[in-house]
């Protein structure tokens, strides 16, 4: 029977492992101003229709973490470095 040889490590490199990238907003210190929301190229922020913080704000929320890629646009954009962004 024939069996494939194993993958030279040189043909390894050629792969890319693919982690997926997370976002968490604290939501005591977001004023929900939406500057993440319309930063992020995959719409993964939303501004709550319904989750208000302890100072009246309606906070940020991932609504399709899945969809995040990690670039981090959401964090530099927060005036108050809400964002984290994991990769
Ligand atoms: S890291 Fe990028 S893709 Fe992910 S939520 Fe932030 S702006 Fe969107
Ligand atoms: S940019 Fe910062 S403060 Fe503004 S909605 Fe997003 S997380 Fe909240």
């Amino acid at each position: 029977m024939f069996a494939m040889p194993p993958a030279p490590a040189a043909m390894a490199g050629n792969y890319r492992s693919v982690t997926m990238a997370s976002i968490t907003i604290d939501e005591k210190i977001c004023k929900g101003c939406g500057l993440c929301a319309n930063a992020c190229p995959k719409k993964v922020i939303s501004i709550s229709k319904h989750r208000m913080n302890a100072n009246g704000y309606f906070v940020a929320e991932a609504v399709n973490k899945q969809n995040c890629i990690g670039c981090a646009f959401c964090a530099i954009m927060c005036p108050d470095c809400a964002i984290e962004v994991e990769k």
